[in-house]
Order: C-alpha cells, then structure tokens, then sequence
C-alpha cells in the first residue's frame, strides 16, 4: 500500500516507490510513502486561501465543537487504530492506548476550553489601559487569528498525539493545518485523518496532510504561517537557520529531545513511600513505548547514601520487564520503532558505557518473548550507573531515545540542582520528597532550566498522572536545549497562532473593541 497525502482537498500520490514503513517487530513492510512530484506549495496556498477564511468564518465557540466531532470519529475508530499502532509502531496496547486516547483527551479538552469562548471573533488580553490625563486615549491589547497556515512537523514516537495535540490548538485558533507526520510511523496519522475527512466534519482546507518527506514545503512558507515542529535538536537547528523560515519572520516553535531527570529527595530512605514510588517511576518511563518519549526520565538522580540500594532496586524492578511481541498480552514493553532507531540506541548506550556501568540490558543476551531477536528491532531495558557524575559529560548531554536511563548520586541539594541544570534545558523533572521545604527551594532552582516540574510525596502516589504524562492544561515545551517551545498548557498555547496587537484610541472605541473579544481568563 502507498499512502496518499491530502492536499488542495483532494487526496494524492506521490511518485516513485518512496520509504518503507515497517512493522518493528517482524520487519514486514506495512506501506510506502512518497511526496515525490507532488506541489506542496499549492497544497499550503490551499490552506491558508481555503481553510483559513472558512475557520475564521466562524467563532471559537463553533470551532470547539470541530474539535469535538473529530473526537468522535476517532473515538469510533479506535478499536482499529490500536492494531495499526501495534504493527506499525510497535506499541504495547498500554501504549497505543496513551497516544490515541491522550489525542482524543486533549481534542475534547480544547473542545471544553473554546466553548466557553462563544461567539466571539477573536481574544481579548487584559482590561484596557488609559493613556492621557483626561482617561478618553486608551489602550487595550488583542489576539487575533494568524492568517497563514499552521505546518506541523511532527516525530515518530506519538503519531495519534502529536498530530491532534497541535491541530486541537491550531483550528480552535481559526488557523488551518498542514501536517507532517514522521514517515517512520505516518499509517496511523494517515488512518485518521483520512476518517476525518471522511467523515466531512470539518470546512474544506481545514486539514491537509503530507505523507513522505518534507520536500521543498518549507520553500513556501509565508509572513503569516506557523511552523510547530517535534523532533530532535539536530533538525530542529536546520529548521532555525533555514532561510525562508528566516526572511519571511514566520514563526516556529520547537519541541526538541532533552536529557530530563526524575530527583530523589535527600528524606527519602529506601523504606520510605517516596522511594517506592520513584522506583515505580522511573521504571515506567523506561519502558513505556519502549523508552521513546521525550518527556521520559533519562536521569535518576538519588542521594549518596542510598545510591546502591537504589540501584538494586531499580535494577530489580527492570529486571521483571517482559520484553517482545507487544500483540502477547504477558509483554510489557515493545520494540524500538526500526532498525536505524535500534541501531541508533545501541550506539548511544555504548558512547554512555564511556562514563557509566551496565546493571541491566545485557544485548546479547536477551531473547524477545514470541519474537525473532534478529529480525526484530528490540532493545532490552538499560540501566546505566554513573558513579561520578560531575565528572562525566555525555550522560546530561546525549539521549538514548530508547528503553535506556542512567541513575546517579548527588551529594547535597546544591550538587542535586546542578546536576539537572547540566543538560541545559529539559520538557521536566520530577521530584520524590515529603518534605515541603526542600520541595519549595528546588521549585525555584529547578524552574528556570524545566518546563514542567511535578513534585511527589505519598499523599498524591496514586492520583498524579506520571513524569512523562503531557497533560492539555499544563505547558509542554522546555528551555534551552529542549527547543525553547511551549505548547498547550490552555489558552497558553493559543497565543502561538495568533497575533498580539495593541490598539490605542478612544475610550468609546477600545470599549466596543474590549466588548467584541472573548475573554482569556
Ligand atoms: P527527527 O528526525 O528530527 O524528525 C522529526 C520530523 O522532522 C519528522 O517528521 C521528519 O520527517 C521531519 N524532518 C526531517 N528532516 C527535516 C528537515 N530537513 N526539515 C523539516 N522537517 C524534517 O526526529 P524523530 O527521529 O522523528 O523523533 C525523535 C526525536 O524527537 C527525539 O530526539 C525526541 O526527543 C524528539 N521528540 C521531542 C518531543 C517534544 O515534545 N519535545 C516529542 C517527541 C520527540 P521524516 O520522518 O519524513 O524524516
């Protein structure tokens, strides 16, 4: 099968043979995709020419209720997409389910979000501000929807997420969507975008999707577009230096990889519940989607003195993880989503083996359960120990973006909050304590190098939603090395499609301005 893109309202081929997307865990070739031939640039113009009046035609309140039809349809689907992410990215259902129904999650919450918007035609931001003596000159600032297209350049491991995480925020904004899965797992993106279309919720021009390579769509990008690109740092510095996206000042915000780290605090002994449930933790987010998530942990730093009962127990942990099939009910984690990514993972372990001892993930010797070790694209869950890590330098800067994390001491709080600082940037860390002290001086040390923090302590064990778990309310996005992004987080994440004005005049003017726009909070 080759996929079609959907461009210009209509879907089309790309020439040639194109890339193979394979299914992981047998090496079957699933489908093809190609863009070669195909006119992107026609494809954007239609966006932002067809799409982008037909949203801006209606409120934010109509839009939500998009959002909530497309829910719908995918939520019909979803029996279906379960199967097509098991063989296409080799995901557990666990973690099938966290991409397609964390889409359907964030669809509905935007949904909720731009109801209470109304009618109204654009955002207004803050009370209006007066600017002479007499009060009659005023001010007050407004959003109003961008009118160029929004391009989503998004990474392999979240194809059901990452799609409908951005488009929520995009057409509730009134800007439409041009979106670029990663070839590596485009078939479900394509699965569901085509049932959206199919199913005629949406204004013509609204969703468009490119399924193959990039080709020369970014030649095309205009003042008005804006690009949200998911990815690693190494492309993401390609898109930054790349010349149209600079003359024409379109925006760009970017999710890049990071290095986060989950943090034990210095009151948690091994018999405490905070141990316990940073054990729990980062195991998790090793192993969820076979360690293929940005946010997960990569870093657990734990304090000197219960450094090797922590190891032991982290190791333990792993060491239960069936690891095969992920179509067997009894496996816990798949395998990584192809032979570059494995090749790829296997490679970084051994540069980290430069600063750190292997307790866990011998690669040799390992056998997938119901799985052929050869053909499949496995990874055994890794744990690394790095017993000096002041001294080392590519455990806080290179990502293993695989089943892969290093656990580390720290001598004091001080050494605790540099360490995370020295991957310059992270999406979040996390932090295990019972102690609300600690707790508020590492909020503040932390922040200014995290863009999410989530602090644990055993009265919320079981009600906070996890390290890695992006929700729609909160921010995503991270400082520095992690892309400098922010995404979602609420009306937050709005902000990116639109433009911000400040518009100045007469009181009677900037009354009715102020009157017209939906409220922000
Ligand atoms: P990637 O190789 O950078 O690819 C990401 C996307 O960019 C894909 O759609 C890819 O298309 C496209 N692309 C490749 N070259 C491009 C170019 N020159 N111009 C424009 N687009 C281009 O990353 P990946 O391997 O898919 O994803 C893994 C990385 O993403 C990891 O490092 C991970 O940490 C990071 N990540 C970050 C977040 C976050 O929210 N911060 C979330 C998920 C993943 P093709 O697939 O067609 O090559």
């Amino acid at each position: 099968m080759k996929l079609k893109s959907y461009l210009g309202g209509q879907w089309c081929d790309g020439a040639g043979d194109g890339a193979a997307l394979t299914d992981p865990t047998t090496g079957e070739v699933l489908a093809r995709a190609s863009t070669a031939g195909l006119d992107l640039g026609a494809g954007l113009a239609y966006a932002r020419d067809v799409g982008g009046p037909a949203l801006r035609a209606l409120g934010y309140g109509e839009r939500a209720g998009l959002l909530g039809a497309i829910a719908d349809v995918l939520k019909a689907n979803y029996a279906a997409y379960v199967e097509t992410a098991k063989a296409n990215s080799g995901n557990t259902r666990a973690d099938a389910d966290m991409d397609i129904s964390g889409a359907i999650f964030t669809l509905k919450y935007y949904a909720r979000l731009g109801a209470g918007l109304g009618a109204a035609p654009y955002l207004v931001d803050g009370a209006p501000e007066p600017l002479s003596r007499d009060g009659d000159f005023q001010a007050v600032h407004v959003q109003v929807p961008r009118q160029g297209a929004a391009i989503h350049i998004n990474a392999f491991n979240f194809p059901a997420w990452g799609l409908w995480e951005k488009a929520a925020v995009s057409l509730l904004a009134g800007v439409p969507v041009v979106a670029k899965p990663a070839t590596a797992t485009a078939l479900l993106a394509h699965d569901m975008v085509r049932d959206v279309i199919a199913a005629g919720v949406l204004p013509e021009g609204a969703l468009s999707l490119i399924c193959g390579a990039v080709g020369d769509l970014l030649d095309h990008v205009d003042a008005q577009d804006a690009i949200a690109f998911t990815g690693s740092a190494a492309t993401a510095a390609s898109l930054r230096a790349h010349s149209r996206i600079l003359e024409t000042g379109a925006r760009l915000n970017v999710e890049a990889d990071s290095i986060n780290a989950s943090l034990l605090g210095p009151d948690a002994g091994p018999d405490s519940p905070e141990f316990a449930l940073f054990v729990r933790e980062v195991v998790r987010e090793m192993t969820v989607k076979a360690g293929q998530k940005c946010t997960a942990i990569r870093r657990a730093l734990v304090p000197a003195g219960v450094y090797e009962a922590a190891c032991e127990a982290l190791a333990a942990r792993v060491g239960r993880i069936v690891v095969g099939d992920p179509r067997n009910e009894d496996v816990r984690m798949g395998p990584v989503v192809n032979k570059a990514q494995q090749s790829d993972v296997l490679a970084t372990i051994d540069a980290l083996l430069t600063e750190t001892r292997r307790l866990t993930g011998d690669p040799d010797g390992f056998a997938p359960v119901g799985a052929d070790k050869d053909t499949g694209c496995f990874v055994p869950p890794t744990l690394l120990a790095c017993d000096a890590p002041e001294e080392a330098a590519k455990v806080h800067e290179i990502e293993a973006f695989g089943p892969v994390c290093v656990v580390m001491p720290y001598k004091d709080e001080d050494a605790a909050w540099s360490l995370v600082a020295a991957a310059r940037g992270c999406l979040v860390a996390s932090v295990f304590t019972a102690d609300d002290d600690f707790a508020v001086r590492t909020a503040q040390a932390l922040a200014p190098w995290n863009g999410r923090l989530l602090f644990v302590g055993d009265s919320i064990g079981k009600s906070h939603t996890g390290h890695g778990n992006v929700m729609p309310s909160c921010l995503h996005g991270g400082p520095g090395r992690a892309g400098g992004g922010e995404e979602l987080g609420g009306m937050r994440g709005l902000a990116f499609y639109h433009q911000r004005t400040a518009v100045q005049g007469a009181q009677a003017l900037i009354s009715r301005l102020s009157g017209n726009g939906g409220e922000q909070e």
